[in-house]
C-alpha cells in the first residue's frame, strides 16, 4: 500500500469520526424534552437534562433556579412559557457546574438578570467563561427576590459541593431547592477543584434539615422531589463513609488504595458507582 493512499484513509476516518462525535452531541440535546412537574403553589420544576430547574411564578416575572445547557434554552423558555404568561426576570445559580449555568448567557440576552453566590461568578470568571455568562448580581451570604406572592431568599451555605453553594427557599410555597449539595440519584459529589469538602456538605445538609419544617418539598440538583427526612438519610451516609474513609486514610492508605478496599461495598446497591464520590471525600479529607 503506498504511503500517501493510508493517509487519506486516515484522514477519511478521523473526519467521519469527528463529523459522527458532532451529530451525536446535537442529536443529544434534540432529543431532550423539557417537562415542567407542579410541585406546590407557584412552584414547579423543571425535568430536562442537568440539575432540575426550579421555576416560581408569578404575573409579574417567573424565577428561575439554574438553566442547564446552552442549546436547550429555547426549549426551556418554551417549557415556562406552556405554564406562564410572564416574562423570566431573573435566574439564580445554585453553583457553578456546567449543567446548572449553561444557559445564562442566552436567558442573559434575553435580559434576564443572573443572580449567584460571589464565588460562583470568581469561578466563572477564573474559567474565562463569557463576560455575558457571569452573574451580574452577586452576594456574600444571603439575598432574597420579592415578586409577587412569593418570598425567595438565596442562602450561601458552608462550602459543600463547591465553594459557591446556595439554597433557594421559597418561602410562601414552602419549597427548598438544594442544588447539588443533594442528590437523590446516587452518592454526593465533592467537587474540591471547585471548592468542595466533606465537612461543608455534612453541615450544609445539617442546615437544610434545621431550614426545613415538616411540610417542606425538598428539591434536589438531580433527582425527585424529597423531604427532610430524605436529606437525613442522604447525611448519614455520608457522615458513615466519611468515617470509614477517614479510619483508612488514617492508615495511611493512599486514593487508590481506599478504592480498592471497596468501603461502600454495602451500600452501593442503594447509592450507585461510588469512585467520584469516594475520591472527593478523600481529597477533602486528606487535604489534597
Ligand atoms: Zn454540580
Amino acid at each position: 500500500m503506498k504511503p500517501g493512499i493510508s493517509i487519506q484513509m486516515l484522514l477519511a476516518v478521523v473526519a467521519v469520526l469527528a463529523s459522527s462525535a458532532a451529530l451525536a452531541q446535537n442529536d443529544d440535546f434534540d432529543s431532550v424534552e423539557i417537562i415542567p412537574h407542579h410541585v406546590r403553589g407557584n412552584v414547579y420544576y423543571l425535568e430536562g437534562r442537568g440539575g432540575n430547574i426550579g421555576v416560581s411564578l408569578g404575573e409579574n416575572g417567573v424565577v428561575l433556579v439554574d438553566d442547564q445547557f446552552a442549546p436547550l434554552t429555547d426549549k426551556i423558555v418554551a417549557a415556562v412559557e406552556s405554564i406562564s404568561d410572564a416574562d423570566i426576570r431573573f435566574v439564580i445559580n445554585t453553583h457553578v457546574h456546567g449543567d446548572h449555568v449553561g444557559g445564562n448567557e442566552n436567558l442573559a440576552a434575553r435580559g434576564v438578570s443572573v443572580i449567584a453566590h460571589d464565588n460562583v461568578r470568581l469561578r466563572l470568571t477564573q474559567a474565562s467563561s463569557p463576560i455575558a455568562a457571569r452573574p451580574v448580581l452577586t452576594f456574600p451570604d444571603s439575598a432574597m427576590i420579592q415578586l409577587d406572592d412569593e418570598v425567595i431568599e438565596i442562602i450561601k451555605v458552608p462550602p459543600a459541593h463547591t465553594d459557591g453553594d446556595s439554597y433557594v427557599f421559597f418561602r410562601n410555597s414552602d419549597v427548598l431547592h438544594l442544588g447539588d449539595v443533594f442528590r437523590t440519584t446516587g452518592y454526593g459529589f465533592i467537587d474540591t477543584n471547585n471548592g468542595g469538602s466533606a465537612a461543608g456538605t455534612i453541615a450544609a445538609l445539617q442546615l437544610a434539615i434545621d431550614l426545613a419544617g415538616p411540610d417542606t418539598i425538598i428539591l434536589p440538583g438531580h433527582g425527585m422531589l424529597s423531604n427532610a427526612d430524605d436529606v437525613r438519610e442522604f447525611m448519614d451516609v455520608i457522615i458513615e463513609v466519611e468515617q470509614r474513609v477517614s479510619a483508612l486514610i488514617e492508615q495511611e492508605m493512599t486514593l487508590e488504595q481506599v478504592l480498592a478496599a471497596q468501603p461502600t461495598a454495602d451500600l452501593d446497591e442503594r447509592w450507585g458507582d461510588p469512585e467520584r464520590f469516594l475520591t472527593g471525600l478523600y481529597n477533602s479529607i486528606a487535604g489534597m
